[in-house]
């Protein structure tokens, strides 16, 4: 997949292909980064990419040729993306639909954010990591980037799911534990400690739904609506000492 981040900011984000799940993916080739420098597209002498807005207003605006110039110079552009608070709430069900285009391109607003004539004409798609606003387009890019390649053939080690992480299922991931078993007098739960697999399956699958039950009431409500089967409906009723 190649990803395109148009930007004015490029030395902020270069620094992600260093590390973790985005540094294994660019280095297995499932992810061919491409971080363009919007100021190489200005034609000012400063290399400004932004200037006052019409109709007043405090802050800048970014100016349209330099995104269009970048945008066109690309080879692999595919849906082309503006961060923005208007857009599409970012969750792992759009993090599933962007994981199977081939290319992607990203445009990074600044400042008061683009000319609206960019996105009217030149975006396919506006994603908001949620309801705030900040500074620029370059952090959401990045939660977006590690997001999807973790989720990208091969680059979660062979040993992690992301089929059993938070969201994926529906519900948020039971909780887990590691060395010491007795930590200042706190115990994990004895049953992880059995050996039983479907017993330990069953026990963090209903932890799983009262983890949500009671932290996200709303994906438990959809969750249970969407998956009427008799798993559930057996962990939800057992006690558990039963278990
Ligand atoms: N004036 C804009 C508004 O009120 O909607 C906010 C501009 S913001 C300071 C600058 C840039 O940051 C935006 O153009 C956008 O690219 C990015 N940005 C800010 N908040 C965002 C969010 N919640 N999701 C995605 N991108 C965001």
């Amino acid at each position: 997949m190649v990803i395109n981040c148009l930007t004015t900011f490029p030395e902020f984000i270069s620094s992600i292909r260093d590390y973790s799940m985005i540094k294994r993916a660019v280095d297995d080739n499932k992810v061919e980064l491409n971080i363009v420098n919007l100021r190489d597209y200005s034609k000012d002498p400063n290399r400004r990419t932004d200037d006052y807005p019409y109709g007043g207003g405090t802050g800048m605006l970014m100016t349209c040729e330099p995104i269009v110039d970048a945008l066109d110079s690309l080879k692999n552009k595919g849906k082309v993306i503006y961060l923005s608070p208007a857009g599409r709430s970012l969750d792992q069900e759009l993090l599933n639909e962007l994981k199977e285009e081939e290319n992607l391109t990203f445009i990074c607003g600044h400042y008061e954010g683009i000319d609206y004539r960019i996105v009217e004409e030149y975006v396919d798609l506006e994603i908001s990591i949620g309801d705030y606003v900040v500074s620029g387009g370059e952090i959401p890019f990045m939660i977006i980037v590690d997001g999807i390649s973790r989720l990208l053939p091969g680059v979660l080690a062979s040993n992690i799911s992301y089929e059993e992480e938070s969201f994926y299922s529906g519900l948020l991931e039971h909780p887990q534990y590691t060395r010491p078993y007795d930590f200042r007098g706190l115990k994990v739960p004895d049953i992880l400690l059995s050996g039983d697999h479907e017993k330990i399956r069953l026990y963090n699958l209903r932890k799983s739904l009262e983890l949500t039950k009671n932290k996200r009431p709303d994906l438990y409500e959809k969750y249970i609506k969407e998956n009427d089967n008799k798993d559930i409906k057996k962990i939800l009723d057992r006690k558990e000492e039963e278990e």
